[in-house]
């Protein structure tokens, strides 16, 4: 019996362990809330992530530790790292946990970022705003997502407003893009060195939070798509990556700026569970375990739509033919991301008049549907 264990229990270890029972595999997981969704389907040892004992207790008969959640603690991780492979390598969590040296990462390969500065910690970010010119978002080095964390300033007014609410806590300054879309590439590379990368997706945001997916991204340039996979590419290889990573882009001009890399299975890869060959789920799984890698190819055209904070009634949208719901088991609070709807279709055309007739639930603006209606006019043109 191989059994893996893995750090963080949320959607993501949930969706990885039912991608992996098929495959004959066991989970073991650790998460700090008695609630985390994965205990309705595994092992789980209810304990904080830096619990010595609870990490001996998880490294305890299985094959190998991954996770599916980026601010476990490196220490962590790196005391796993002496009883067991953990994978992707703790390296892969340190850069990704700041945004500082997961800029500097990206620059070093030659990687393009958006401008940005970075104070010295405890210092005002003012300096580092006048470098970088405005409109510009604040963020937190550290602990942010979701949008959480980031204060957007388009002006030195709005600096002035905010400036007192800002956390003592090391920030940096990035200049605001105006990016014509958002787009991700997740990629996949196994213990023995095999590549595989899935088609970019388009992405679609409010408040920071992702929204929609669109896969695969329309009209993207050859050379746009180049980028996104060398980059891929040679982020895997630089950090000896194991497992699924996604970096995520904002695509102005005609070029790609990274934005951020999470290094896990990622919300813009949901789709593929029903819009793919092989799932980022099973992808990851297979290249933790050393297996080959899975077709990253697309089947078809599909729409991955969030469900923040609100589910719709199930009966309302199984009968959405070419839907698959996938609700968490998690409470509802504002803002939390209970399950997620995709719609899969053979020809993108086919996919937007789908969503058209999707129920009112998903008609409202917050599902931003109107983007996939865009996407396709501009597939049209
Ligand atoms: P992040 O936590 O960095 O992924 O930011 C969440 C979302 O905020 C992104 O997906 C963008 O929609 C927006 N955002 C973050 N940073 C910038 C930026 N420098 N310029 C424009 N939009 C941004």
């Amino acid at each position: 019996m191989t059994t893996i264990g893995i750090l963080g229990g949320g959607q993501l270890g949930y969706m990885l362990a039912l991608a992996g029972y098929p495959l004959g595999l066991h989970f073991k997981f650790l998460d700090p809330s008695p609630e985390a969704p994965v205990g309705r389907i595994a092992h789980r040892v209810t304990a904080q992530f830096d619990d010595r004992k609870a990490l001996e207790k998880l490294a305890a008969g299985i094959e190998l530790v991954t996770y599916e959640f980026e601010n476990v603690p490196v220490d962590s991780a790196r005391f796993l790292e002496k009883l067991l492979p953990v994978l992707p390598a703790p390296v892969a969590l340190e850069v990704a946990q700041d945004r500082l040296s997961e800029k500097q990462t990206f620059q070093k390969l030659g990687i393009a970022t958006t401008e940005y500065a970075v104070p010295k910690v405890g210092d005002d970010p003012a300096h580092a705003l006048k470098t970088v010119g405005y409109p510009a978002v604040i963020k937190t080095r550290r602990m942010g997502y979701d949008g959480k964390g980031q204060w957007k300033v388009e002006s030195p007014e709005e600096f002035a407003a905010v400036r007192g609410e800002l956390p003592k806590v090391p920030l940096i300054v990035e200049r605001f893009v105006k990016f014509r879309r958002e787009l991700s590439v997740l990629a996949v590379r196994s213990r023995t060195g095999e590549i595989a990368i899935y088609p970019l997706v388009e992405n679609h945001h409010r408040a920071g939070i992702l929204r929609l997916s669109l896969a695969p991204a329309a009209r993207v340039a050859e050379s746009t798509r180049h980028a996104a996979e060398e980059a891929a590419r040679k982020v895997l290889e630089a950090l000896e990556y194991v497992g699924v990573l996604a970096i995520e882009f904002f695509e102005c001009d005609g070029k790609l700026l990274a934005n951020e890399m999470a290094p896990r299975v990622h919300n813009s890869g949901h789709w593929t569970i029903e819009g793919a060959v092989t799932s980022q789920f099973e992808n990851h799984l297979r290249a933790v375990m050393g297996w080959p890698l899975g077709s990253t190819a697309a089947n078809g055209h599909s729409a991955m739509i969030n469900l923040i904070g609100e589910v719709p009634e199930t009966a309302s949208v199984l009968g959405v033919e070419a839907g698959h719901l996938h609700l968490y088991g998690k409470a509802p609070r504002p803002g939390r991301k209970l399950g997620h709807f995709t719609v899969r279709e053979d020809s993108a055309e086919s996919l937007v008049e789908r969503l058209r007739r999707l129920p009112p639930f998903f008609q409202r603006p917050e599902y931003c549907l109107s983007a996939a209606t865009k996407a396709a006019s501009e597939r049209r043109a």
